[in-house]
């Protein structure tokens, strides 16, 4: 069994004395890929290195919504030239978070716009961070083209020849109905530790009514830990149990979540399924990810 976590943050301190050892538990765990994801340019750089050092890490780089006031365009610049290095398959996490009161709404909105832009220009994955902002992110994706036929057009269809747009939609909190139009539009949903949560019921109905296709797993490490570590710092190794809960609640096995999960995973971020790169090789191609998935329902026979 092989898993994904397509969110995480093991750049983070938190993880600094231990990372080799943390590294290894990954390993152990089956977590055969990963995404690190920047929130500002200095954890955008730790990232990229973080994907050049290990062989199971790739990097995303972006300004998180909090991190937007004072920006300039010659950040922007910089973020792009960070976009172009190796093993960085996505501008993330981007996006609106107007959860607190003293929230710059302007400043978020405009620089999600651009990181938008950025990331058509440069054929990157977009990967949003939305909280109680559901109107705003939906509104700025589609007037900021993301899911214009122009970008989908550059990417495999998803395995049922539905235009993916390569937009993820991270750590989803958002209603079912809501879900159905990012599926509709292309994007793809990812759910983290909440759906293991004992209050959680609308990312259990998502995980119960979304296309299998369309969801990927994550853990949002060090925040986020699901149940049964809440308390602890969470680590990759943990997305286990945000995997193990959506088959639960879909009736699968947990070796077909996790599968299907790591195919949809590689698909959203233009990773082969079974390419083997060496640590801060060449970007790997994106034109026969979308073959890789199985039917749905249908069994997937592991090969490793
Ligand atoms: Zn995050």
């Amino acid at each position: 069994m092989r898993l994904f976590d397509s969110h995480c943050h093991i750049s983070d301190g938190r993880y600094a004395d231990r990372i080799e050892e943390l590294a290894e538990e990954i390993r152990a765990a089956g977590v055969e890929r990963l995404v690190d994801i920047g929130t500002d340019l200095e954890s955008s750089e730790s990232c990229v290195r973080m994907a050049k050092r290990f062989d199971f890490c790739y990097a995303a780089v972006g300004f998180f919504p909090s991190e937007t006031t004072g920006l300039t365009e010659e950040d922007l610049e910089r973020l792009r030239q960070l976009s172009r290095e190796p093993r960085v398959v996505a501008i993330g996490e981007i996006g609106l978070d107007y959860h607190y009161d003293d929230t710059d709404k302007p400043s978020q909105q405009h620089w999600f716009r651009r990181q938008i832009e950025l990331a058509i220009e440069e054929d990157k994955t977009i990967i949003v961070h939305s909280r109680d902002a559901d109107d705003d992110t939906l509104r700025i994706l589609r007037e900021s083209g993301a899911f214009s036929k122009e970008r989908t057009g550059r990417f495999p269809p998803k395995p049922d020849g539905r235009p993916d747009a390569r937009v993820l939609l991270h750590c989803y909190s958002g209603s079912a109905e809501l879900a159905r139009t990012y599926e509709k539009l292309g994007a793809s949903i990812s759910l983290a530790g909440p759906v293991t949560f004992k209050n959680a019921r609308r990312s259990v109905e998502v995980a119960r009514t979304a296309d299998i296709r369309d969801l990927l797993v994550e853990t949002d490490a060090p925040y986020l830990t699901p149940v049964p570590f809440r308390g602890q710092l969470n680590k990759p190794p943990y997305v286990r149990y945000t995997a193990e809960k959506i088959a639960e609640i879909r009736g699968n096995s947990l070796e077909y979540i996790a599968e299907q999960t790591y195919l949809n995973a590689c698909r959203v971020f233009g990773l082969e399924p079974d390419g083997k790169t060496a640590p801060g090789g060449a970007q790997e191609g994106s034109a026969s990810c979308a073959s890789g998935a199985p039917e749905l329902g249908s069994p997937i026979t592991d090969e490793r």
